[in-house]
């Protein structure tokens, strides 16, 4: 049997950017929106023209996407004619592949929400869709509040979704807007609504607000829907959309799916699936999530000894699909209860080869052990295991040396007679014998001595240009007055790779200072830098 097609339709740029803290530019827009056309989504959503300045310009672009460029907005307004309400107007006149009407399918939202009465209502969809597909361009249209509004009217919400499909809507997405629905109600009206309307016209849009936005989406497919809406990372407001990233490995990796279903991402659009979530997180300034499902940097992070030597033997052991599959990868944890079999695969993957049997291994296990009792976090900070590593082996090259530092803190009043802070770094660094002096100001402490430390590293310089701290992160170990500080630098350079970097000490600077120190001459190992 041929495999029966399941649409993808993105809303990232649409429902993704009501996320709190969350503002594209034009520029992002355009970025994202050619990312998921390189994955293989079969829609985008673009935005709502002639809402916003920066919409009406997305659509203004000449964009060159393979996907359905989609345009979002309202039905006409209540007691209006099409040809009489601007936001249609604007809407059908944008240049787009798709529209995608928005519309009420809970009768109590149109009579308190819209105040107006459900033939109106009604109407409303039938004009509008009407409209559009006068236009000739493909049409959707999404029932807002679906599910309520079927719990509350089955026949009014089923009038509504009938409404947009007798005026040829190539689409009736079931919007779970609340994002209350739970997989068997999902899964139950779903099957109510294709008795009505081909599955191969329905389409799923769930919200996360009981966390299970993914699941109500493979109910709904479950149940007949072929088309599912989410965003990247599962962006969205309040708890977010469904999440495409967990949704297309799922779709392409399970049996139940992938026997079934073919989706517009091939297998090597899915390998790039990792770097695309972490590319939108870059774009947003977030620390990409490390526990996300099949792409986060724990998803495939194997702890305890005994699990590890498992793996070893045979990765389907403790891993439910394969990390390459994603473009992820597989990571074991090394740590105070891991045993050798961790380290050696460690090791391996770093690509240092070692003998099994060399005695080193387990020194460098000690070392390990020693380390972290004392606060140093190498899960974490893998970057700094593999220094450590490599010095235990004897394979890292003095490049240079600080031979001393000094960080001033002070405070006073400025010009304008406002209280400020600022601080000072001056590093004093040997490289090839030349002594190198450097000062900078910097809006903290760290942050000082970091750019006072990365100024002038004679012949080494050209390697470290391209490096960024992009996370910083604290923790105060133990409490009381015996605390110790850990500090976790996670930095990047020019290519996009990521590493982490550990310090601990009872002094913050000082453990800053480690965890810069590390991530500088990681950077130099990886480059490899001549002595
Ligand atoms: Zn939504």
């Amino acid at each position: 049997m041929a495999p029966e097609r399941l649409y993808l339709f993105d809303t990232t740029l649409r429902d993704g950017a009501q996320t709190n803290g969350v503002d594209f530019t034009l520029g992002d827009k355009l970025t994202i929106a050619k990312m998921l056309d390189d994955l293989g989504i079969d829609y985008v959503e673009g935005g709502y023209p002639g809402a916003n300045p920066t919409d009406t310009q997305l659509f203004a672009e000449d964009r060159n996407l393979r996907a359905t460029f989609t345009a979002f907005g309202m039905t006409r307004r209540p007691g209006r004619s099409t040809s009489n309400d601007p936001g249609l107007a604007a809407l059908l006149e944008a240049n787009a592949d798709a529209i995608c009407f928005v519309a009420k399918s809970w009768d109590y939202h149109v009579r308190v929400a819209l105040e107006t009465t459900p033939e109106e209502n009604l109407a409303s969809i039938r004009d509008s869709v009407g409209a559009a597909v006068a236009t000739g361009r493909e049409v959707l249209l999404d029932c807002e509040h679906f599910f309520d509004g079927y719990k509350a009217n089955p026949q009014f919400a089923l009038a509504c979704a009938k409404a947009g499909y007798d005026q040829g809507a190539r689409w009736i997405v079931l919007c779970d807007t609340n994002g209350g629905a739970l997989p068997h109600e999902v899964e139950t009206v779903v099957g109510e609504v294709i008795k009505l309307i081909p599955g191969d016209h329905v389409g799923i849009h769930a919200h996360n607000d009981t966390e299970q936005a993914v699941a109500n989406s493979l109910a709904a497919v479950r149940a007949g829907a072929r088309q599912i809406q989410g965003t990247l990372n599962g962006l969205g407001e309040r708890c977010g959309n469904a999440n495409l990233v967990s949704i297309i490995p799922t779709l392409k990796l399970k049996p139940e799916f992938a026997d079934r279903f073919e989706i517009g991402v091939s297998d090597a659009q899915l390998k790039s699936l990792a770097h695309a979530s972490h590319t939108l997180d870059e774009m947003l300034n977030r620390a990409p999530n490390r526990h996300a499902p099949y792409v986060g940097e724990s998803a495939f992070a194997t702890k305890a000894g005994i699990h590890a030597s498992a793996i070893m033997k045979d990765p389907a052991t403790y891993e439910h699909v394969s990390p390459d599959r994603v473009g992820n990868r597989r990571k074991l944890l090394v740590s105070d209860q891991a045993g050798k079999s961790n380290v050696l695969a460690e090791l391996e993957r770093i690509g240092l080869k070692v003998d099994k049997d060399d005695a080193r291994i387990m020194q460098l296990l000690d070392v390990v052990k020693e380390r972290e009792a004392i606060g140093y976090a190498y899960e974490a900070a893998d970057a700094s295991f593999e220094l450590l590593a490599r010095r235990v082996l004897g394979k890292v090259p003095n490049y240079f040396d600080v031979e001393k530092f000094d960080v001033n803190i002070e405070q006073r009043d400025n010009a304008v007679g406002q209280r400020v802070t600022v601080s000072l770094a001056v590093v004093k660094v040997k490289v090839d014998g030349e002594t190198l002096i450097s000062a900078a100001e910097g809006i903290g402490p760290v942050n000082a001595l970091d750019l006072a430390l990365r100024k002038d590293l004679g012949k080494y310089q050209g390697y470290i240009n391209g490096l960024e701290l992009t996370d910083y992160r604290v923790r105060i170990l133990n409490g009381g007055t015996e605390a110790v500080t850990r500090v976790l630098i996670e930095s990047q350079d020019e290519s996009g790779e990521r590493w982490t970097t550990v310090g601990v000490s009872p002094n913050i600077i000082d453990a800053s200072f480690q965890a810069l120190m590390d991530s500088i001459v990681y950077k130099l190992v990886r480059a490899g830098a001549p002595v």
